[in-house]
């Protein structure tokens, strides 16, 4: 979702990264408690350098991550849909915003709109999203690593550890510093 176009990798590091992704939902697992810790803490501490610190370590995550070597955010969640979301894209495919709807969403538990199932349909087998320049808000802002006050996402970004890498390795990274 957080599609951050930056050059290819070779081969060699692209598996290594594909190996990489298949392993970090049991890393993040082990690593939850710990994490869920040390959010707790910030929440209350509510540390005054706490978004300098992500935005710093967002940065350099997606330095060296490319989002097109990953797309697992994609592969296996759904941004929330929103009315306006829903109407830019259905004037983009030059339908109603009932039959968008009808094509792709349901209403999930929150009652927001989510896709009816992933791998995201918008999204295509080069890892390129086919409606890029119209995604939803929730894609443009994810992994929300780069977002203001930090301390109202903690929760979020526990969550989002175990789906993308560079949150994973934010996460880590922030227990160094606190
Ligand atoms: S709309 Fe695009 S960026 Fe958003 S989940 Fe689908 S493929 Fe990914
Ligand atoms: S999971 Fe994270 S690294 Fe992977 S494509 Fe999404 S935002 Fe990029």
């Amino acid at each position: 979702m957080g599609k951050n176009h930056t050059a290819g990798c070779n081969k060699p590091i692209e598996v290594a990264f594909f190996m990489d992704i298949k392993s970090l939902k049991i890393k993040a697992l082990k690593a939850e408690a710990v994490t869920k810790k040390l959010f707790l803490k910030l929440k209350k501490l509510k540390p005054s350098n706490l978004d300098d610190v992500f935005h710093t370590l967002h940065e350099e995550a997606f330095e060296h991550i490319d989002c097109l070597n990953c797309a697992n955010c994609c592969k296996t969640t759904s941004p929330i849909f929103t009315q306006r979301d829903i109407e830019r894209l259905s004037k983009l495919f030059k339908i109603s915003p009932l039959q968008f709807i009808e094509n792709h969403l349901k209403i999930d538990d929150d009652k927001d709109y989510v896709l009816k199932s992933a791998p995201c349909t918008f999204l295509g087998e080069d890892n390129y999203c086919s409606i890029y320049d119209n995604r939803p808000t929730a894609c443009r802002e994810y992994p929300h690593t780069d977002r203001k006050r930090m301390y109202q996402l903690l929760d979020l970004t526990a969550k989002n550890a175990a789906i993308c890498p560079a949150v994973f390795e934010i996460t880590e990274k922030i227990k160094k510093v606190y």
